[in-house]
């Protein structure tokens, strides 16, 4: 049994339950393995993810990818926190593949996040990446430990934004970005 396993099984213990119970047998396993899974996005090298996707463009026009699913883990209460990421970019010279951007928002939303951090990590990694004119992402999601716990408030979403370059200076490139994920 690993490290992490048996710890597993001590919290079920300390939970009261049997360990010992069929349901349970191989819940440090599972449990174990689902929260290696959660997090795996540590070990991901971003630039190894993105490595061969940035190319030359002459575009410099707003790119939006609109309603990346995700699911990420609240570091506060290790419970989920899931909703939708948007993600635009005004290209500066080199474009990123399309597909890269939901692969970038799944490695970071694989850790244990806050949502701000969440939304700032992907806002930055498109902007190293491809350094454009601007970038903008907006997170919106529904946390567990708010709807399952506490004051219960089943439909409240929170919503976390991030600008960089021209989306910060210029607010009809924002409006227009805005505008888009309504
Ligand atoms: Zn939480």
């Amino acid at each position: 049994m690993s490290k992490l396993e048996s710890l597993y099984q001590e919290v079920l213990a300390e939970l009261g339950e049997d360990t010992s119970r069929e349901g349970l047998l191989d819940t440090p396993k599972r449990a174990a393995k689902a929260m290696q899974f959660l997090t795996s996005g540590y070990t991901t090298d971003i630039k190894e993810v993105i490595n061969g996707a940035v190319f030359t463009s002459e575009n410099d026009e707003m790119v939006v990818v609109q309603g990346i699913e995700f699911y990420s883990l609240c570091e506060h209460h290790l419970l989920p926190f899931f909703g939708k990421a948007h993600i635009a970019y005004i290209p500066d010279g080199h474009i990123l593949g399309l597909s890269k951007f939901a692969r970038l928002a799944e490695i970071y939303a694989r850790r244990l996040q806050t949502q701000e951090r969440l939304t700032e990590q992907i806002a930055q990694a498109v902007w190293e990446t491809t350094t454009p004119q601007g970038v903008a992402v907006v997170i919106e999601a529904s946390h567990l430990c708010m709807m399952m716990r506490g004051v219960q408030k089943q439909n409240s979403k929170t919503i976390t934004s991030a600008m960089r370059g021209v989306f910060l200076d210029d607010q009809r490139t924002r409006d227009e970005f805005l505008g888009l994920i309504k």
